[in-house]
């Protein structure tokens, strides 16, 4: 019976010793050897034609490469402590990175080519389902180095602001720390602690978190040496590459516009009052005077809901069905052909994701279910990633991954339908209210919280520009930005003067969290959209997943009369929450 709910990978290869595996490793090696021997230094020269002959060999070489390398990271997130999975987990990755340089050339070699010969090529109606591809290679090409320049830079980061990355990582992963629970000396770590701030006792929610942000303020000193670092050196590369704010690069990378970032930002900050609703809404729930930062994510009620997951699964198809058959099949392929691994167990890797392949291998999906509502909520969200992944099959390779600003808009979508289901089914007054409280603390930590961050994050670059930032500097940039969103609605915790020092988003993936406000409100609109328009609302959110990574967001979104670089938009979006939290009060 258990067996069911691991998954089966032997579609990608029958067994880490299969000799279809190693000729795999093989084969796709000696195809980068004749792809570098055949193009190197010959890019420029390309007719249209060629052009495409080669970015049609290009993708099936990427298509190549990367499925023993997926097959690598499937049986080591499923089984870490496995001594063949680690052999051949670091194998794929020293792998991945030795083919990434070998093909590194064909990319510069694009960005590198002049504008008189590029131009003429990209109204070729051959390139043309290259052509966002190409565009948004090109759009680095005021940034980007020499391949001697480029490929030093990158040899240098090992022992550069990598080796600070990495440190960060190993800090944060050895502490431990020591907490009494039910009078009882207990030695936690910190996932654990951050997890009692959905306990139900406020005393215990308090104490976690303060444990847990005293130890990160003991080790002061490595992070604030990793953010200034980090900071450092981004200023040091924008300077380098000529950009001109520190958000650009990842603005570029995203393909949305500068501004309209900035007026995503600024919405959100007009929209904080509405959170300050919240907060007072939900002190009143829980019979407080004031919440402390530490009782946010409170839980109304001693007992939560268990479910079994069976009947998750089935709730989750259900609500998938209420809006498409197609999606509801989609989500059903999951379980019935085994793409998906259920259940925690030591050495399995811990959260949960959706791993796309390549157009013609289906994603896989990596849960960790103990039976919560989260954790059915979790399952809506992956199967989401899943079906866009799906419908994305239709595009080749280099056209398959959605951009990031739309990389969250199926999952989320889905914990909508799943929420709004809940709701539907539900006749107990204190479950909906604990259903609409939860949906409504999750928006808040992906549109404000998310902001915050952001904006904490935009000053700690430009203002380390002007010398070192000590660790009392960030943690009063941190307490400034925080205040704003509480202001007088939420108490903030001493200690939490520290909560900048454990976000691993700024020191691994900088400036990422807006991605998450633009794709929570991106999703509350579409949602809108959906129950104004109903039937004739899903072929058009059909084609906005199918589209892949074929088109710019702007492009892909056009079809649903979406906008970005309008601000109505976003606040349309923060109307919703509205909407939410007014349908909470009409509970009370
Ligand atoms: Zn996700």
């Amino acid at each position: 019976m258990s067996q069911d709910l691991t998954w089966d990978t032997t579609p990608l290869y029958p067994s880490t010793t299969s000799p279809e595996l190693a000729a795999a490793f093989k084969e796709s090696s000696s195809r980068v050897t004749a792809f570098r021997e055949r193009y190197r230094e010959q890019v420029a020269g390309l007719s249209a034609p060629g052009l495409w002959e080669a970015l049609r060999d290009y993708e099936a070489l990427q298509e190549l490469l990367v499925k023993p390398q997926l097959y690598a990271h499937l049986l080591f997130a499923a089984n870490s402590e496995d001594d063949d999975n680690k052999r051949l987990s670091q194998k794929s990755a020293e792998f991945g990175n030795l083919m990434g340089r070998e093909l590194l050339f064909f990319d510069l070699e694009i960005i590198q080519m002049d504008d008189d010969k590029f131009n003429p090529l990209l109204e070729q109606s051959q390139l043309a389902p290259y052509r966002h591809f190409l565009e948004a290679l090109r759009k680095f090409r005021p940034h980007t180095l020499s391949e001697k320049e480029e490929s030093l830079l990158a040899q240098k980061g090992l022992t550069g602001v990598q080796a600070f990355c990495r440190l960060f990582d190993e800090i944060s992963a050895s502490l431990r720390y020591h907490l009494e629970i039910d009078g009882e000396e207990r030695e936690l770590t910190g996932e654990d602690l951050l997890a009692l701030l959905h306990h139900p006792d406020a005393g215990l929610r308090e104490r976690a978190f303060s444990t847990f942000l005293k130890r990160h303020q003991e080790n002061e000193i490595i992070f604030s040496a990793v953010f200034n670092n980090v900071a450092l050196d981004h200023s040091q590369e924008l300077e380098l590459r000529d950009y001109r704010h520190p958000m650009e690069p990842t603005n570029l990378g995203n393909e949305i516009p500068t501004p309209v970032v900035e007026s995503l930002m600024r919405v959100s900050e007009a929209n904080y009052p509405l959170a300050q609703e919240y907060f007072r809404l939900k002190a009143m729930l829980l019979g407080m005077e004031r919440l402390k930062n530490c009782d946010v994510y409170a839980p109304l009620s001693e007992s939560g809901r268990n479910y079994s997951f069976e009947e998750a699964r089935a709730m989750v198809v259900e609500a998938y069905g209420g809006f498409s058959e197609e999606m509801a099949r989609m989500a059903d392929s999951f379980f019935t052909q085994r793409r998906v691994d259920v259940l925690p167990r030591p050495g399995k890797s811990g959260g949960a994701f959706c791993m796309g392949m390549t157009p013609s291998l289906p994603p896989y999906l990596l849960l960790n279910f103990t039976g919560n509502l989260r954790d059915v909520s979790t399952i809506a969200h992956e199967v989401g990633h899943g079906i866009h992944y799906l419908l994305a099959q239709g595009q080749t390779m280099l056209n398959y991954h959605p951009p990031l600003p739309l990389a969250e808009t199926a999952s989320v979508f889905g914990e909508m339908l799943l929420t709004r289901l809940l709701l539907q089914h539900e006749t107990d007054r204190e479950v909906k209210k604990s259903l609409l409280c939860a949906k409504i603390e999750d928006i808040i930590a992906t549109t404000f919280r998310q902001n915050v961050l952001t904006r904490f994050e935009e000053r700690m670059h430009l203002e380390r520009k002007s010398g070192l930032l000590t660790a009392n500097a960030l943690c009063d940039l941190w307490w400034e930005e925080n205040g704003k969103l509480y202001g007088d609605a939420v108490e903030m915790i001493e200690p939490y003067r520290y909560g900048w020092s454990y976000i691993s988003h700024f020191i691994h993936a900088r400036f990422y969290c807006y991605s998450y406000t633009c794709a929570e409100l991106l999703v509350l609109s579409l949602y809108q959209l959906y129950l104004k328009e109903r039937e004739s609302f899903i072929p058009i959110y059909r084609g906005i997943l199918a589209d892949g990574g074929s088109k710019t967001p702007a492009d892909t979104l056009a079809p649903a009369g979406i906008s970005m670089s309008d601000s109505a938009f976003w606040q349309n979006g923060y109307d919703l929450l509205n909407d939410l939290i007014q349908e909470l009060k009409g509970l009370l």
